[in-house]
């Protein structure tokens, strides 16, 4: 099998926010500890929804690169990249788009959503309804195995199962294919190689998951066969076409818990976000003026944590006693607002401190964050390269 790998991105389509920090990048910097990691700047997929005003795209992209590092994505265990650097997307893309049915793209719940989300915009474009196979080009070229998404987003992933699934079954047929699986069959050794016929034959004719576990674990073991061979006999296992794209795996990851200070989704355009590098100041204005639960007209009113939005963040930033300290206090009238927001304040101010020291000298020397970001660029783009070159081969188009 090809190596475990995670593929995600952001669109850089504004200022990050705490709300990016909590629903996404928290999990991306848990998941660079366990796994190699290629995280990207989806500048192509902004332009989906912004291709009438791109200036935003590229100011955000250096933003947001900066954010991520701040909030510690660390480059020595992540890659790094912008998507249009790596145009590999984009040829995998459009050759996966020869052979995806149009309905595919039609039912992908997101589409109508957005579309009615966004009615302020005209998405209907091609661009826009090949979002998601774009987004397949982007795990698929780095034949991810694990893609961290929240529900809302399994779908999608889905999609490029199926897709994967479709070109390895149309294009995975590779010449001579029956008498290359049973030379590297033999490769196995003597002992093995009976062991992987007989397994073969029990799932195949008997349809026996356990013995097509088993043989892929043996051959996960098998440290003497090269790539090409190892895929030729996972394929040869389950049929006769070797697997050229991988399966990804739907990770999923809590939903962002962290809502807006209005109590909507925080979100810039709704003016109600703190940003993830927001000044001390400004971010104990933003909270101070948040609004409570309406009851509480006076000081003396009792009000219900669950009708307010300063609730919800407390959930996210305070202990347990604090948190039973708010409801007690809240239902007596025991405690004034002003006074239940401070833990917030301090909460945030105390996320945030490392974030600024992180940034401060990427935003002293922005260059450190361009080497970054180059570096980034080549290595994704010499795994995209490895599977664009089998890719190619498979659909006739390798010309040598
Ligand atoms: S006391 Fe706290 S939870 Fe209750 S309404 Fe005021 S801010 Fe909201």
């Amino acid at each position: 099998m090809y190596p475990d790998r995670v593929v995600s991105g952001m669109r850089p389509t504004g200022t990050m926010h705490l709300g990016h920090y909590h629903g996404a990048l928290k999990n991306w910097i848990k998941m660079q500890t366990e796994l190699p990691c290629l995280f990207f700047v989806a500048d192509w997929h902004a332009l989906t929804t912004h291709y009438d005003d791109p200036t935003v795209i590229e100011r955000s992209t250096w933003d947001m690169v900066v954010d991520w590092l701040a909030a510690g994505i660390d480059p020595s265990q992540s890659t790094i990249f912008i998507q249009s650097r790596v145009p590999e997307h984009a040829e995998l893309h459009l050759l996966l788009s020869m052979a995806t049915p149009l309905g595919w793209l039609e039912r992908v719940p997101t589409y109508k959503d957005q579309i009615e989300n966004l009615a302020n915009k005209d998405l209907a474009t091609y661009g826009f309804l090949g979002y998601p196979l774009l987004q397949a080009a982007d795990v698929l070229i780095y034949r991810a195995s694990q893609v961290p998404v929240g529900e809302d987003q399994v779908p999608h992933i889905e999609m490029m199962r199926e897709i994967a699934r479709r070109f390895n079954h149309l294009y995975g047929k590779e010449k001579g294919f029956e008498e290359k699986a049973q030379e590297a069959v033999k490769k196995l050794g003597s002992k093995r190689a009976k062991l992987y016929n007989e397994l073969r034959t029990e799932y195949q004719q008997d349809g026996k998951d356990e013995a097509l576990e088993q043989a892929k674990a043996m051959l996960d073991d098998a440290q003497s066969l090269s790539m090409g061979d190892r895929e030729r006999l996972f394929g040869y296992l389950e049929g006769s076409r070797k697997l050229i794209l991988v399966e990804p795996q739907a990770r999923l990851t809590e939903a962002s818990r962290l809502p807006g200070l209005d109590g909507r989704k925080m979100s810039k355009s709704y003016g109600n976000a703190i940003a993830l590098r927001e000044d001390k100041d400004s971010v104990s204005k933003k909270i101070k003026t948040m609004p409570t639960d309406p009851a509480r007209v006076r000081r003396t009113d009792v009000g219900d944590p669950a009708r307010c939005p300063v609730w919800q963040f407390h959930q996210v930033y305070s202990d347990q006693p604090t948190q039973e300290w708010v409801v007690k206090g809240c239902k007596s009238a025991g405690i004034g607002c002003i006074e239940c927001k401070q833990p917030v304040i301090d909460a945030i101010i105390k996320e945030q401190e490392p974030m600024h020291e992180r940034a401060q000298p990427y935003l002293d020397d922005p260059s450190l964050v361009r080497a970054i970001v180059a570096d980034g660029n080549d290595a994704a783009r010499k795994l995209a390269l490895e599977t664009m070159r089998d890719v190619r081969e498979a659909m006739g188009l390798a010309y040598t």
